[in-house]
């Protein structure tokens, strides 16, 4: 091992803390604590307050605790207890050896790339589902221990947050991270210098430099052209996770496909497999094509050789999120580079053409990424289909079943999403090592004979803590939005933990139909407000510059001078991944609404099955092949050309369901006040969609029949 330089970013953390709470800074900088039981405790104990105030972020919490705070921590018995215990296993975490995943090895491991990545509520990287995903599953090859890095960009402005004002008109504002206050070292070279690489931008070299986060086992390098050397323009290339501006996300890709490539290259890492999630980190495989063609290979031999390295999966049917460029903009961003490469314009462009007609075409990301890589796969089973049909003309003369696109079906990390009231219930019944063999169906099918009690007793629990959950945040929300006293003060007084829960929370984008919610009002507010009354809490971003979903949420806020509404539906502002996670623990009902097929798969509702919530939710997606008829709820909408007659009729079958089957359902109780029709499907729930959507399965996926499936 080459000699680390004595002064890493968590040395000087550790320095300046007592010496009994040394090893916190050890803890601090390895985000595999957020999903250690105890870990978040830990920090509490510390000081609850503050660690709120820091947003969570460990890091400031050590740096900015005055020295009082910390010498109190330094001489708590338990604290250190709980120190001592949580150190040690990650500790024995990363000494332990990795785990046989061919074609990955310790020395040749799967590098994943893609835009975004959601670890942590304290590290702002990332926007919805797909960042969440990723994240999820780094943390599931640290603890599967499969050999596994990632790459990523550093985004020091991150996502927007999110405020309303009192008409729900979202309002856009962003907040500067450095990477001095996140859990983050700069990647160094054998002799200790920092590492950075340089990539071709325009006509300018723009150096990046490579930071790291560690995920338990799984280090996640950041790319950052946020450096003194560069031009104004190019540091801004990385500050905004989807910034706005065509020209600067096409940098942005720019600098994460090609920059990825060499920072492995630096960091002397050579990966058996790179995993391009999602078009865009595509450009990767152009520069993984630079040495076959610098020694003179045609192009297309030398991305057959590209090929045998690479694999692509695809997460949206969505345009938005199938970019493409035209001519002109590719050549002001790559020109030079592509120059460079030695690939005529004509050459290049036909990599990111849909079609091979010779008209000029825009240059697609998933285009690229489906022609460079040896397999592509979309992330359901519906989602595959969708995908076949989307991308077929790339295989002109196939039969649709044969294109060949794959799926492996998303699932959620259960020891970051699974509450630990239910997680403690479960291991009691089912098995302490239940998570360690998640994917096994038979390790769930005690779960019938949990007895009902206690199964209720622990979601009554769950619904208790997010109601108090809710009411903190909907006051301080209220408050901020400059809302009449009166108004803020129903927030604090009727949310009530015995009423029955739902909840909506996701990016707001127009596909996902949350305006279905209020698509009539009245049935709406007779639901809420009937004598077996509902309650509802609604969280999700717009993206800045999508006016159509804006209004949704404002179509939500038309309702709040009614009957009912203040005291029932309540909007959690700036969702992330906390607020997820409480509301996915706590709502008994977790609705989804998208128009189908644009659901590739949806995570949430896989987040609140494993609480024991149950599923309303259209087919599309994941839903299609986890709802079975007993587990949840679904509404069956075939793609119509009238999408005005599809919300009313799909707004209409969400409704009939609520007053028929949920509503009734959750109020049918035995002289013990037990539900038991309703924690029945609880039971089917957790048990069939349990070891079918965790992480834990799609990890194993991917390891078998995509990384280990190659040449
Ligand atoms: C899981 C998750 C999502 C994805 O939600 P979908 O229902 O799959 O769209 C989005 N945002 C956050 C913060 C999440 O945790």
């Amino acid at each position: 091992m080459p000699e680390m330089p004595l002064e890493t970013a968590e040395d000087v953390l550790a320095a300046g803390l007592p010496v009994p709470l040394r090893p916190l800074a050890r803890i601090a900088f390895d985000y595999g604590w957020s999903w250690q039981p105890g870990g978040e405790a830990l920090w509490r104990a510390v000081d609850p307050e503050r660690f709120e105030a820091c947003g969570r972020n460990p890091v400031r919490l050590l740096r900015e605790a005055p020295r009082r705070t910390l010498e109190a921590a330094a001489s708590d018995p338990a604290l250190l207890d709980a120190m001592a215990r949580l150190a040690r296993a990650l500790d024995a975490e990363r000494a332990a050896p990795a785990a046989a995943a061919p074609p990955a090895r310790p020395e040749a491991p799967i590098a994943f790339l893609c835009a975004e990545y959601g670890i942590h509520a304290s590290l702002p990287i990332y926007a919805g589902g797909l960042g969440v995903l990723a994240g999820d599953l780094l943390k599931e090859a640290s603890d599967r221990r499969v050999p596994f890095v990632a790459v990523g960009l550093l985004y020091r402005r991150g996502y927007f947050h999110q405020r309303l004002d009192p008409s729900g008109m979202q309002h856009e504002y962003w907040t500067t991270v450095t990477p001095e206050q996140l859990a983050l070292e700069r990647a160094r070279d054998a002799a200790g210098a920092p590492l950075s690489v340089r990539v071709p931008i325009c006509a300018r070299s723009v150096e990046v430099a490579i930071w790291r986060a560690q995920v338990g086992r799984v280090p996640l390098f950041l790319l950052d052209s946020d450096v003194p050397g560069n031009a104004a323009i190019d540091r801004f290339i990385t500050a905004q996770l989807y910034v706005g501006d065509r020209e600067y996300r096409l940098m942005q890709y720019a600098l994460l496909g090609i920059g990825a490539v060499r920072a492995l290259s630096a960091l002397g890492i050579r990966p058996a497999v790179l995993h391009l999630n999602e078009g865009h980190p595509a450009l990767a495989t152009l520069e993984l094509a630079r040495e076959p063609l610098a020694r003179g290979e045609p192009l297309e031999r030398a991305l057959e050789e590209v090929r045998r390295r690479v694999v692509f999966t695809t997460h949206t049917p969505v345009a938005a999120g199938n970019e493409a460029y035209a001519p002109a903009e590719l050549a002001a961003v790559l020109g030079p580079y592509l120059a460079a490469l030695g690939l005529g314009s004509d050459e290049a462009l036909a990599l990111g053409r849909g079609t091979d007609v010779s008209a000029p075409q825009p240059f697609g990301m998933t285009d690229l990424a489906l022609r460079t890589s040896r397999s592509a796969n979309g992330v359901s089973r519906r989602h595959g289909e969708v995908a076949r049909a989307m991308w077929a003309h790339h295989w002109p003369g196939r039969r649709l079943e044969d294109v060949p696109i794959t799926h492996v079906t998303n699932g959620v990390h259960l020891p970051t999403w699974m509450a630990p009231a239910m997680r403690a219930l479960l291991e009691r019944h089912l098995g302490a090592d239940l998570l360690a063999g998640a994917a096994d169906p038979a390790r769930w099918a005690g779960v019938d004979d949990i007895p009902d009690e206690e199964l209720w007793a622990v979601r009554c629990r769950l619904r208790a803590e997010l109601v108090a959950f809710v009411r903190a945040r909907s006051v301080s929300d209220r408050l901020a939005r400059g809302e009449p006293i009166a108004y803020v003060e129903r927030a604090a007084r009727t949310f009530d933990p015995g009423v029955l829960t739902s909840g909506f929370a996701r990016r707001v984008a127009s596909y996902k139909r949350l305006h279905l919610l209020v698509a009539d009002p009245r049935r709406a507010l007779a639901i809420i407000g009937g004598p077996r009354p509902m309650q509802t809490i609604i969280a999700g971003k717009a993206h800045p510059r999508d006016d159509a979903a804006k209004t949704m949420v404002q179509a939500i806020f038309a309702l709040k001078g009614e009957p009912f509404a203040g005291d029932r539906v309540v909007f959690l502002e700036d969702h992330d991944l906390e607020t997820a996670r409480a509301l996915v623990a706590g709502c008994d009902v977790w609705v989804n609404l998208p128009r189908p097929p644009l659901e590739a798969s949806g995570t949430s509702g896989m987040k609140a099955a494993v609480n024991g919530g149950l599923n309303l939710s259209v087919l599309d997606g994941w839903w299609c092949e986890g709802y079975d008829g007993a587990n949840g709820w679904a509404i069956a909408s075939a793609p119509a050309p009238d999408t005005i007659l599809q919300d009313a009729r799909d707004a209409g079958a969400f409704y009939t369901l609520l007053e028929r089957e949920v509503i009734p359902l959750f109020h049918e109780r035995d002289a013990a006040g037990i539900p038991r029709g309703w924690v029945r499907r609880v039971k089917a729930s957790l048990r069939t969609l349990g070891p079918a959507f965790c992480t834990a399965r799609a990890l194993g996926d991917y390891v078998r029949t995509v990384y280990g499936g190659g040449a």
